[in-house]
C-alpha cells in the first residue's frame, strides 16, 4: 500500500460518487419544460423558481431531515411551493411533475467520471473503504445497488437502516468499529463541510472535501479541511 494512503477511507455516496445534484437539476429542468404549458408559466422561468424552492426547501434543516426520508414528498413540496411563488397554484400538477421526476430519477443518474476505478483502484491498493450516507434506506440501498457498489465496501451504513445519519457521532464509531481501524489513520470524503469534514475531524479523522462545484471554501465557513479536491479520481493521482 503506497505510505501516502490510510488504513481507511469512508465515503460519502450523493456529490461525492454520485453525480447526484446536477443530474437532479438536468432533470428538473427538463420537466420544467414538459410542463410549463400546463402550469401556464414560461418554461425557463419555471425552471429558475424551481432551483430557487429546492434551495429554499433544502436549506432549512428540519425540512432537510424530514425530506430525505420522504423524497416524493420534499419533490411535490417543492414543485407547489414554485407554482404558488409563480400564481399558479395547483396540487394536482405539483403531484404529476413530482410523479415524472420520481419515475425518471435513479435510472438518470450516474457515477462522476473515474469515481468508481478510483474506488476500485483504492480497493486493490489494500486500502479499507467505507460508505455513509444520509437518506431513506431503501432509496440509497437501489443506488448501491444499481452502481455495484457492494462488493467494493468494507462497510456501508445508510442512514435509513441505521436508524442515525451524519452527523451523530455514533454513525462515525460504528463505521470505525467495523473496519476496525482507529480515527488517526482514517480519511471521510464528502461534498458537506459539517457531515463530512468538521463532525469526522472532531473524532480524530482527516476530513477531506468534495468541491465538486469547483467554488472553493465558502467565506463564512470556519470549516478547514485536511484536504480539498474536486473529484474523487485525485485520490489516486488522477
Ligand atoms: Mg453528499
Amino acid at each position: 500500500m503506497p505510505d501516502t494512503y490510510p488504513h481507511a477511507i469512508i465515503f460519502d455516496l450523493d456529490d461525492t460518487i454520485l453525480d447526484t445534484t446536477l443530474s437532479a437539476d438536468r432533470l428538473w429542468s427538463r420537466a420544467a419544460e414538459y410542463f410549463a404549458d400546463r402550469a401556464g408559466v414560461d418554461a425557463s422561468v419555471f425552471d429558475e423558481q424551481m432551483k430557487v424552492s429546492r434551495v429554499w426547501f433544502w436549506s432549512d434543516p428540519d425540512r432537510n431531515r424530514a425530506g430525505r426520508m420522504d423524497l416524493y414528498k420534499a419533490r411535490a413540496g417543492c414543485v407547489e411551493h414554485a407554482l404558488k411563488v409563480l400564481g399558479a397554484s395547483d396540487n394536482e400538477l405539483a403531484t404529476a411533475i413530482a410523479d415524472w421526476f420520481t419515475e425518471r430519477r435513479i435510472p438518470e443518474m450516474k457515477p462522476f467520471d473515474g469515481a468508481i476505478e478510483a474506488l476500485q483502484s483504492l480497493k486493490q491498493a489494500g486500502v479499507l473503504l467505507g460508505l455513509i450516507s444520509n437518506g431513506k434506506g431503501e432509496t440509497q440501498r437501489d443506488k448501491v445497488i444499481r452502481f455495484g457498489l457492494e462488493p467494493l465496501f468494507n462497510c456501508i451504513i445508510l442512514e435509513g437502516e441505521f436508524g442515525a445519519g451524519k452527523p451523530d457521532r455514533r454513525v462515525f464509531d460504528h463505521a470505525l468499529s467495523e473496519l476496525q481501524v482507529q480515527p488517526e489513520n482514517t480519511w471521510m470524503v464528502g461534498d458537506n463541510l459539517h457531515w463530512e469534514v468538521a463532525a469526522p475531524q472532531a473524532l480524530g479523522m482527516k476530513g477531506v472535501w468534495v468541491d465538486w462545484r469547483n467554488t472553493g471554501l465558502p467565506a463564512d465557513t470556519d470549516v478547514q479541511p485536511d484536504r480539498i479536491i474536486q473529484s474523487i479520481a485525485e485520490l489516486v493521482g488522477k
